[in-house]
């Protein structure tokens, strides 16, 4: 099956939240880049941008999730918070890393 890059992620923790969020609508998609041999554990936050792919035919869903997810983190932001990329808690605005997971 043909795959197509639908994505940048900033870093491994978000390309994985995103994966995550696809699979929960039946989507497939690989990631590439980064250094994903490793275990998520032992990767420093800011690891290489990783791009994420999914099956052609699904180009179109996959879209839709992620700017779904995209309009969510900036309309939190409009109120003042932020949600984390990686374990999704909400953090307000003077944070600069998440109080959870950081
Ligand atoms: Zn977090």
């Amino acid at each position: 099956m043909n795959y197509q890059i639908i994505y940048k992620a900033a870093n491994s923790y978000e390309a994985h939240f995103i994966k995550g969020l696809l699979e929960r609508y039946s989507i497939e998609s690989k990631l590439l880049g980064g250094n994903l041999s490793v275990g998520i554990g032992e990767l420093p936050i800011d690891v290489l941008q990783v791009d994420i792919l999914v099956p052609k035919n699904q180009i179109e869903k996959s879209r839709n999730i992620i700017s779904d997810y995209e309009n969510n983190l900036l309309s939190n932001k409009n109120k003042g918070n932020w949600a984390c990329p990686s374990c999704k808690e909400m953090n307000p605005l003077s944070f600069e890393i998440c109080w959870n997971c950081k």
